[in-house]
Formats: C-alpha cells, structure tokens, sequence
C-alpha cells in the first residue's frame, strides 16, 4: 500500500505530564525518516504543537488545517509548509480526513475523541478504506478500546468494528508500518 499523507489526531494540552510530549517528539522523529506529508490541526500547542515544532526542525513537510477563529488563540509561529485556514471544525475535519491517506492517533481529550470517531465509523460505512493506528502509550487508549469490544459483545455494532483500526503500544513500532506503506 503506497501511504504518502498521514493526518494526526493528538491532545492540544499544554499540561500533560512530560512523558506524552516526548513520545509525541520520538513519533515525530520517526515519521521523519520516511517520505510522508503530515496533516495536522495546525496549532502550536500541546502534542500537536510538539509534533509540528519537531517534523519542522526534521524538514518534514506538515500542513496545518486550522479554523479561523482559533488562529488569535494560539500562537501560529510556526514555519509549516502549508497553513490552510477554514470557517469551521466541520470544515477542519473534512480536510483533516480527505488529505491523509491514513490515520495516527496520539493521546488526547474530546476533540481527538471526536476526529477518531468520525473516521472510524466512516470506514465502518465503507466512505474509505484508509488505515487508522491507535497508537496506544500508556494504555490511554485501553479503556475505549475495551468500549469497542463492549459494543462487538453486545451486538451495537459488527464484529468487523474491531478489524478497522491498528494498535500500536510506543512509537518505534510505527517503523514495521511506515516501512511496508513507503516501500
Ligand atoms: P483535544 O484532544 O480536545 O485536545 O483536541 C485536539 C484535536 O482536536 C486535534 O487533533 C485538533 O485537530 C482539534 N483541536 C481541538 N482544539 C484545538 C485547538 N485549540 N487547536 C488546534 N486544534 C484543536
């Protein structure tokens, strides 16, 4: 599978604890050493800031996707290839997930909540095919993915729910994935 664009979905915190803005830095770096584009929210803050600042200093190409009103709020100095400034969330979203070929999803709160949801149930409805990874530090993601296999269980959703996302447990396991996307 040829993967040339990767959307990330990560936590705008600025106040996590300092082992989730090194893992986002390790991903990063390792993203760094393929040949793929990033798409982003287009912040500067918390992990999406801290993914941005390092693919930046890497000379990674990464396009920010970002709704006008929250260009006062954060402090846009970054030097992104590409700033693609939208009305809305609806309209971030929607370009979020028409310019990745596939999905990495990093710890966050409920607007990562609510982008990797959006895919996930797309790809269920078959409106794309595209790979999404949880990529599970900590076990952050555990509990939602227990959620999943709650919903399976109870016949809320088909067993197929479970063969549409990918579980990585730290960053260097992205290498095996990037690898066979770039090859
Ligand atoms: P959250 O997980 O709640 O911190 O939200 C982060 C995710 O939602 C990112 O992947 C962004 O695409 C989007 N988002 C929500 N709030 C912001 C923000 N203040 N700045 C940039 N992106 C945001």
């Amino acid at each position: 599978m040829k993967i040339k664009s990767l959307t990330i979905y990560c936590s705008s915190s600025q106040k996590l604890n300092k082992k989730f803005y090194k893992m986002a830095r390790e991903t990063a770096e390792i993203i760094s050493n393929y040949n793929i584009k990033v798409i982003y929210g287009g912040g500067n803050i918390g992990l999406m800031g801290e993914i941005a600042r390092t693919l930046i200093s890497l000379n990674n190409e990464v396009i920010g996707i970002i709704p006008k009103f929250l260009i006062k709020k954060e402090k846009l100095n970054l030097k992104l290839t590409s700033l693609k400034i939208v009305s809305n969330m609806s309209k971030r979203k929607e370009k979020l997930f028409k310019l990745g070929d596939a999905f990495l999803i990093l710890p966050g709160g409920t607007g990562t909540l609510e982008e990797v949801v959006e895919v996930l149930s797309w790809k269920i409805l078959k409106l794309h095919n595209k790979p999404i990874i949880f990529l599970n530090f900590d076990n952050y993601w555990s509990p939602l993915i227990k959620q999943f296999e709650k919903i399976i269980e109870n016949k809320f959703g088909n067993k197929n729910l479970q063969n549409q996302f990918q579980v990585i447990k730290n960053p260097k396991e992205l290498n095996k994935i990037l690898k066979s996307w770039t090859k």
